[in-house]
């Protein structure tokens, strides 16, 4: 298990962990959750004491998954309380972060869709149109994110050198990129792309007001 302390700017919101997870069905990745999160232990990125366990919450989604609790801790010291999230689970987000792969995955190969997407993953068109524009809000971001991870790997040069074009090329891109990073640091990881990307990062995959690492050339559409 691993553990990471993410926080960017004055955004100091979320913990994320990353559970291993011997089932398939959903009711083993909530127990391992919640073992996992019940042995968390962890220090306070200012203070660097140990955070206490403070409770939880009841939280009714991703569906087919909630309702079921997320632990909270806490720094007494900074009096500040944080959220263990799952790794299969982007924050904020209404659905397993597979669900979101698959989508964007499928787009940016154009195999679907928008609408038949909806139809297969039982998900209104709305919010995978909304997945796709995160995607590409996110894509600076997530790009530096894995350049940086693999600065000091040979790979790196394959990576950049090659040319975007249009937002679904450059989504491939990115994709193989998450792919070889993945295989190159967390080899035995058991979650989909999307989950390792929240481990890396925890605000890679989600856009919400007040966060303020987009990126500059977003609004561009290929
Ligand atoms: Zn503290």
């Amino acid at each position: 298990m691993g553990s990471f302390n993410v926080s960017q700017g004055d955004f100091l919101i979320l913990l994320m962990i990353s559970i291993n997870v011997k089932g398939e069905s959903v009711n083993t990745l909530k127990k391992s959750y919640y073992r996992t999160a019940d042995n968390w232990s962890g220090f306070c990125d200012i203070c660097k004491r140990l955070f206490q366990h403070f409770g939880t919450y009841p939280r009714e989604t991703p569906r087919l998954f909630g309702p079921f609790y997320i632990q909270r801790v806490y720094c007494v010291n900074c009096k500040k309380s944080h959220t263990l999230l799952p790794c299969f689970i982007i924050p904020y987000a209404q659905h397993l972060d597979v669900v979101r792969e698959a989508a964007i995955v499928a787009i940016c190969f154009d195999a679907h869709t928008i609408e038949e997407l909806a139809e297969l993953l039982d998900v209104d068109p709305v919010t995978i149109a909304r997945w796709w524009r995160i995607f590409r809000t996110k894509a600076g971001v997530i790009t530096m994110a894995l350049a940086e991870k693999l600065a000091n790997s040979p790979q790196l040069s394959d990576w950049v050198s090659g040319t975007f074009g249009t937002w679904p090329r450059r989504t491939r891109k990115i994709l193989e990129l998450i792919g070889r990073c993945r295989a190159t640091f967390s080899s035995g990881f058991k979650f989909c792309d999307f989950a390792w990307v929240n481990i890396l990062n925890l605000y890679l995959l989600f856009d919400r007001k007040g966060v303020t690492d987009r990126d500059p050339d977003a609004e561009c559409t290929g």
